[in-house]
């Protein structure tokens, strides 16, 4: 299967077209964007690691039952996917305070938050992906009320699931953010991707950040940081 037109160019990754019309390639760039896009920096490697840790992520949650859009890796970058209408909220889990919830709430980094939390955002560069509830995402017909259900019970899922997996390659997820889509036949899948650009973990011994935060932050060793974390996990890159 060969990229045919381009169809979306996001901040890290851009979606092709193919000659099947239910199925996309994304292609994982270097690019690594911060704030909003303010912070942008090309990182060797990233790409290509992202793109094998995605896989290795979305064929453990397949496997755990959660259905996703993958489909096949194709090359170094480029991964076939499942075309899916994609829902423009982000849903995002914490197990440990950090980021914008310590920021909004005044919640000491690293607390631990049991139950764990599970937010909701808009997926809107220019309104700074504003946090919503249910009813906005209803009232404004982002997502209807079953669709936001069984993103809470799949994304809740795969906290259960990802938590046990870096848990052994003694990590902590701290938090993580989830896009879903429906297929042709509208069924909700799991779309985007799961890489360490969109979720925290911390070495549960030192603490130490081994994601994009070391990136938003400045702390330097990013992608050494990700290529540590497949590592860990057995993956060969
Ligand atoms: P926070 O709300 O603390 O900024 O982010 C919570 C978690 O969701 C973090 O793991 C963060 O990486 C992820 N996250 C939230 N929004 C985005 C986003 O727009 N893009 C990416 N890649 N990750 C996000």
């Amino acid at each position: 299967m060969e990229k045919r037109t381009e169809l979306y160019r996001g901040k890290a990754k851009t979606v092709y077209t193919t000659d099947d019309p239910e199925r996309l390639i994304l292609l994982f760039r270097n690019d690594t964007s911060a704030f909003d896009g303010e912070k942008v920096e090309q990182l060797d490697r990233k790409g290509m690691v992202n793109n094998r840790f995605n896989n290795f992520i979305m064929t453990t949650l397949e496997e755990a039952g959660v259905p996703t859009q993958l489909d096949q890796v194709l090359s170094d970058t480029e991964t076939l996917v499942k075309r899916l209408t994609m829902i423009p909220v982000e849903c995002v889990v914490r197990n440990f305070a950090a980021g914008s919830l310590s920021r909004r709430l005044g919640v000491k980094e690293g607390q631990a938050l049991e139950p764990p939390t599970f937010e909701l955002f808009l997926k809107n560069d220019a309104l700074h992906d504003p946090m919503i509830n249910e009813s906005h995402a209803e009232t404004f017909g982002w997502a209807t009320a079953a669709q936001l259900a069984k993103m809470k019970e799949l994304t809740m899922k795969v906290n259960s699931v990802l938590r046990r997996l870096f848990d052994d390659a003694d990590m902590m997820l701290v938090d993580f953010k989830l896009e879903f889509g429906t297929d042709a036949e509208g069924n909700l899948v799991l779309g985007d991707e799961f890489s360490p650009d969109g979720c925290r973990l911390w070495d549960k011994e030192t603490g130490k950040k081994l994601d994009k935060d070391r990136f938003r932050q400045g702390l330097g060793g990013v992608v050494e940081a990700y290529e540590e974390v497949a590592s860990r996990l057995g993956l060969k890159l």
